[in-house]
């Protein structure tokens, strides 16, 4: 069997790279190890900024993918009980982020591409790719593509990256020191996005639905292990780091830790091979840039592909990663620089360190540049 790109993985980086290319007459295979119930109901990411929305309504994709979305306006960053609204659109020229689940982007997008005959096959097993150098093969429990190219699309603990060479990649890892618990509860959901600053420690709490709220809380790791605490010292952590002592409880009916680390691989690319997503790149939650580094990818790619496929021009697929690379350091950055200042308040933190955290923090209300940048970042940006 043959096929002009074979994708593996059917996340959000796979999915928009397959709608992208169906939209534009290249055939591909997705190829996805699980089956479509465990894709479609993967929780994760929640926010769609407003370049990943951009890249749907560039493609005439808006109607099928981000219908009906609730756009975000403010964010509340509370200081130590004192609420801050930042309001990012209007700092970014009108530019908003909407609020789009990953399971729904995921579950949109499978149909989209599914309705318009793409093939997808799920629960392929023993995805192993062979002769990335000459032609590609892709071998799977129970068939073989030959394609002219692949898409590695399949997450930090896929097949893709592991298939480069050794010696052909450089791998940056960093550990933030931060550990976050977060937990799902039958609370009422704050009216804006809210992140919390406190010498108690980071919090934030999230809308999901209209009688629950996803809160997230610091922990130190290796000093504590929140999976222990009782849900009455939860109640008690983000009511005083909130600064809330009203914050109505209600029942906790899901529990876990979200690691804080960063990874990049370089480069993205070997020979006909290309990486994108978390196979590539993982990126802390802070400043909700995963899924859209993602679908930022997917779409780079699409284009680049398109253009070696349809026009014979191999230059941008020649320069994908390198030009995906600049985005992912510009995002890991941001990350970084908004991860320090949410959590370096703390009490437990260096006390210069502290003082450099509330002065990035006031810099945002004292000058517009700042907050334009800030804004900016959250919107999503276009290639530097
Ligand atoms: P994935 O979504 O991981 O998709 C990869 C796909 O490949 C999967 O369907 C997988 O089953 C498949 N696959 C894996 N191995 C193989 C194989 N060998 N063969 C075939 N198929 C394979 N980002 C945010 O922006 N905001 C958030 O709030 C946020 N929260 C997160 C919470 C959690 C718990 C996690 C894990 C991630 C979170 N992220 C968040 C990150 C975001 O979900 C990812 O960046 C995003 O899913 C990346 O999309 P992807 O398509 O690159 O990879």
């Amino acid at each position: 069997e043959m096929t002009d790109v074979a994708i593996i993985g059917a996340g959000p980086a796979g999915l928009t790279l397959a709608n992208l290319l169906q939209r534009n007459g290249i055939s591909c295979v997705v190829l996805e190890s699980r089956d479509r119930s465990h894709v479609e109901d993967r929780q994760r990411a929640g926010v769609l900024d407003h370049y990943g929305s951009e890249i749907f309504a560039k493609a005439g994709l808006a109607d099928a993918v981000i219908a009906g979305a609730y756009r975000e306006k403010f964010l509340e960053l509370r200081y130590e009980g004192e609420p801050h609204f930042f309001d990012g659109p209007s700092h970014a020229g009108g530019r908003a982020g909407v609020i789009v689940p990953q399971q729904l982007l995921v579950r949109r997008l499978l149909t989209t591409f599914l309705e318009g005959g793409g093939d997808l096959r799920f629960a392929a097993k023993d995805v192993a790719l062979h002769d990335l150098t000459t032609t590609p093969r892709v071998t799977y429990a129970g068939g073989e593509l030959t394609a002219s190219y692949v898409a590695g699309c399949d997450g930090f603990h896929g097949v893709s990256r592991g298939s480069i060479p050794a010696a052909e990649l450089t791998t940056y890892s960093f550990d933030h020191g931060i550990g976050w618990y977060t937990v799902l509860a039958e609370a009422p959901p704050p009216r804006h996005a809210l992140m919390a600053i406190s010498e108690h420690g980071f919090a934030a709490q999230f809308a999901r639905g209209p009688h629950s709220s996803r809160f997230y809380l610091e922990y130190r790791p290796g000093a504590e292990d929140p999976r222990e605490w009782p849900d009455d010292y939860t109640w008690e952590q983000l009511r005083l780091r909130l600064g809330d002592p009203d914050l109505p409880g209600g029942a906790i009916t899901d529990k876990e830790i979200v690691e804080m680390r960063s990874f990049v691989a370089e480069p993205m690319a070997y020979a006909n091979l290309f990486l994108a997503g978390d196979a590539a790149h993982i990126i802390t939650p802070m400043g909700a840039k995963g899924m859209n580094l993602a679908l930022a990818d997917a779409d780079v790619l699409a284009t680049a592909l398109t253009a070696a496929l349809r026009d014979a021009d191999d230059g941008p697929l020649r320069s994908y990663s390198d030009t995906c690379l600049r985005r992912t350091w510009d995002y890991q950055e941001f990350s970084r620089w908004f991860t320090e200042m949410v959590h370096d308040a703390g009490a437990q933190s260096d006390p210069f360190r502290r003082r450099l955290a509330k002065a990035r923090f006031d810099r945002l209300w004292a000058n517009p540049k700042a907050a334009a940048w800030f804004a900016d970042m959250m919107a999503g940006t276009a290639l530097l």
